[in-house]
């Protein structure tokens, strides 16, 4: 596998921009910066961002276990992804695949830069079908999306699956782990050492509890992340996010926490829903969202909005049809929404 080959030639051949952040890099504290036309006035955002984030990094190297040589951070994983399309795939040239259904993004990325995406969907049990998507790749399939656990069915994808592509696939292959936190698989992180074409994305959106703040990171080999750095915006992470992802994540007992209480929370709307009687199929879920099956998604999905409760409505959705995805809120918010499914089955 060589990285090299993959990437695009007009970003082999790039200069980055270099600012003034990037030209002096020191101990900050007794130094007088008159280099980045800043107002010299603090108010605590006078400054331009650090733009290798090396304080959340530094955070999140502990607490994943991984060296932060190996993280890049984006304004969310939709900017990491976006990354990824632009240094890798050639546009009109190259493709990339995904497998339906799963996140959007994917999909609205490729059209935005004018690359084929080809879909193999899904299996039955919403499993890739690793010789269809072999099948599908030529010598310009740059990425395939691996989303585990996956949006919207819920369920991880088989180490087995998963291990055949990343040894087979020539391109790179990027696993979305938005949901790993909540998962009862361990994520592919302890081994990116073992596979150079692995790009893991993961966010601080979702188990994190910080999706306003837009913080998204990048895993991958070094080789991978100098090119990726070479295009990135320079301030791409701002300094009240950076700020704020800190304290959150020094927090380290109170996310774990919310995890657990999800957790748990997702159980309990797993009986509840049981019991609703327009709802045929629950599939079984590794992250904090349910996917069910009801007798009509769009009657019940506007329904529900009448009573004030908000889902998502996947019916459109190759292999979803009819299907409602529930997030697991509070304790309160389940209640509510099941109270109004019971209401509304009654009506
Ligand atoms: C929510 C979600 C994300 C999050 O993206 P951010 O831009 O970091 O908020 C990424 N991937 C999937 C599959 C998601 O569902």
């Amino acid at each position: 596998m060589n990285i090299q080959n993959l990437i695009r030639p007009t970003i082999k051949a790039l200069k980055p921009y270099s600012s003034a952040r990037d030209e002096f890099q020191g101990n900050s504290d007794a130094m007088v910066f008159l280099d980045a036309n800043e107002n010299p006035y603090n108010n605590g955002v006078n400054r331009y961002p650090d733009p290798q984030q090396k304080g959340v990094k530094a955070i999140l190297s502990e607490i994943k276990g991984v060296s932060a040589k190996h993280i890049l951070l984006g304004n969310g994983s939709d900017e990491v992804l976006d990354l990824i399309f632009r240094a890798f795939c050639e546009p009109h040239q190259d493709n990339v695949i995904s497998l339906p259904p799963t996140y959007g993004m994917y999909e609205v990325l490729a059209n935005l830069n004018a690359v084929e995406i080809r879909k193999v969907n899904l299996s039955e049990t919403f499993q890739p079908k690793v010789d269809a998507i072999l099948e599908a790749a030529d010598a310009h399939s740059k990425v395939l999306f691996l989303c585990s656990p996956n949006n919207p069915t819920g369920n991880s994808f088989s180490t087995e699956s998963v291990e055949k592509l990343l040894k087979t696939f020539k391109g790179l292959v990027v696993i979305d782990e938005a949901y790993i936190d909540f998962s009862t698989e361990k994520s592919w992180l302890t081994r990116l050492e073992e596979f150079p074409n692995l790009v893991i994305t993961q966010t601080l959106s979702k188990a994190y509890g910080m999706a306003g703040i837009r913080l998204g990171i990048c895993y991958a080999s070094e080789e991978i992340l100098k090119v990726l750095n070479t295009i990135k915006p320079p301030y791409n992470v701002n300094e009240l996010s950076q700020k704020k992802a800190i304290e959150l994540l020094n927090n380290k007992d109170l996310a774990k926490k919310q995890i657990q209480d999800i957790l748990e929370e997702r159980a309990v709307l797993i009986s509840d829903l049981a019991t609703i009687s327009f709802v045929s199929k629950i599939y079984p879920s590794d992250a904090n969202f349910i996917l069910a099956k009801v007798d009509d998604a769009t009657k019940r999905y506007n329904q529900l909005v009448e009573k004030g409760v908000v889902v998502r409505n996947r019916t459109t959705q190759f292999g979803c049809e009819n299907c409602l995805r529930f997030t697991v809120g509070t304790k309160e918010e389940n209640e509510e929404l099941i109270k109004n499914l019971l209401l509304i089955s009654k009506s």
